[in-house]
């Protein structure tokens, strides 16, 4: 559907939640020593939830991230709690900054493919492989680097422990995380970026009391509220349209009120328009029209109900407060040209459909295409006295909609 910069907001939570831990970590001070070794498990705790969450649904990416997670933290209290003025420390300091940004960069370059297949595999290699190469690596890059260069020195400036080469990777792998992020528009991305920024926090401080604790914390329950919203969302959302489905709508219908609205919209004649154009520009007609309801104004909610059908279900509203919103909807699916990408193949079977159909939508610039919506609408009254009711009597205005030439609201 191409880019989604609204994408971005999904980093305000986490990143508040994030800075709340950090902000808050020196409550910490006043936890028993006992207490606090007690706490110091939570990470390994949180990634072994995030583990069977991951498996339960399905998600490598997730899984390893969980895991990758944990392994640092591990490495980051097994080796780095000592000055790095020793040599043995700051080499484990140097691969672990080498490999965490690299970890999560691979994470968020891949595609979701599953765990148990070869791809869950091949990722999982890959990463290990990359753990356990890391001190060459940084040995590989200390040879490749100018002799004298500051690079790799740790401490650049006297606020941040983290090498310059390590923070230029630490920039690109933001910068593709948020471009992957607008992309793709998936919790996956959020929770990687999290996790960027968590290991930026305690590698850049590392010096800090209890960084690594509080935002590797923070970052597991990141990794965690991602994985459990991108199940809602893998249960309730529809896959082609974003929209919320069939299942959303049946429990939204529950818990309405007395005084509702509900509206039916169907795209019109879209049998014909993808025998016209084909199977995919339907598709991309249908997210098209999709995301034109999201916008639905009037404080309704969008689902798509089936196939080219969609609700916009309105809570104390009467049909009356709705029908400025639905017809700004309808009109603004007229008003759309999307553009077909494959002209080269379409014309012929575009003149075609522009034949048979006669009064149809497409009757447009060469290339282009449009459609429009009929929409039928009903309120919660009396005689309507369940959504199901409401639902039919909808059906029945879009119905009549459709008779009275289509491109219409009616209620
Ligand atoms: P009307 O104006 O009376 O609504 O005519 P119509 O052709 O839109 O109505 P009908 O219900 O007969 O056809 C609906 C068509 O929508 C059938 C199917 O080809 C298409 N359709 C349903 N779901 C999808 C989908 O997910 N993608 C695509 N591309 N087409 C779909
Ligand atoms: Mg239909
Ligand atoms: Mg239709």
């Amino acid at each position: 559907m191409g880019p989604q910069p609204r994408a971005l907001l999904r980093l305000i939570l986490p990143a508040l939640f994030m800075g709340l831990l950090v902000y808050g970590r020196g409550l910490l001070d006043r936890l028993s020593e006992d207490q606090l070794v007690l706490l110091g498990y939570t990470p390994y705790l949180l990634a072994a939830v995030g583990v069977v969450l991951a498996y339960q649904f399905n998600r490598s990416r997730f899984l390893l991230l969980a895991v990758f997670t944990a392994g640092c933290f591990w490495v980051i209290r097994d080796s780095l709690q000592v000055t790095l003025a020793a040599n043995a420390a700051r080499d484990v300091y140097l691969a672990i900054a080498l490999a965490w940004p690299l970890a999560l960069l691979l994470l968020l370059l891949v595609p979701e493919r599953g765990i148990v297949n070869r791809w869950g595999f091949v990722y999982a290699v890959a990463l290990g492989v990359l753990a356990l190469a890391a001190p060459r690596l940084v040995h590989l890059v200390a040879t490749l680097l100018p002799p004298g260069s500051d690079w790799l020195a740790v401490w650049p400036n006297e606020r941040i422990v983290m090498p310059k080469l390590m923070q230029g990777l630490y920039g690109v792998t933001l910068l593709v995380g948020i471009g992957l992020l607008v992309w793709r528009d998936d919790e996956t991305e959020v929770a990687i970026l999290s996790t960027l920024a968590a290991s930026a926090g305690v590698l850049g401080g590392l010096h800090l009391q209890h960084i690594s604790l509080s935002l590797i914390t923070a970052a597991g329950l990141v990794q965690l509220s991602c994985i459990l919203r991108s199940s809602y969302a893998m249960a309730y959302r529809d896959e082609l349209t974003g929209l919320l489905g069939r299942r959303a709508l049946n429990e939204k219908l529950k818990g309405l009120g007395p005084r509702y609205s509900l509206a039916m919209l169907d795209v019109d004649h879209f049998k014909k328009f993808n025998d016209t154009h084909g199977h995919d520009v339907g598709d991309e007609v249908l997210k098209m029209v999709a995301s034109r309801i999201a916008r639905v104004g009037a404080g309704g909610t969008a689902f798509r109900y089936g196939g080219e059908e969609f609700c916009v279900v309105f809570p104390r509203k009467n049909a009356e407060q709705c029908v400025d919103a639905l017809e700004a909807i309808r009109e603004s699916v007229e008003d759309y040209r999307m553009t077909l990408r494959d002209k080269g193949k379409r014309p012929v079977k575009s003149k075609d459909g522009e034949r048979k159909r006669g009064n149809m939508a497409t009757k447009i610039k060469r290339g282009t295409v449009a459609v429009t919506i009929s929409l039928g609408l009903a309120e919660r009254s009396e005689e309507l006295l369940t959504p199901e009711d409401v639902i039919k009597a909808a059906d029945k205005q879009l119905y009549r909609a459709k008779q009275a030439g289509r491109n219409k609201l009616c209620y």
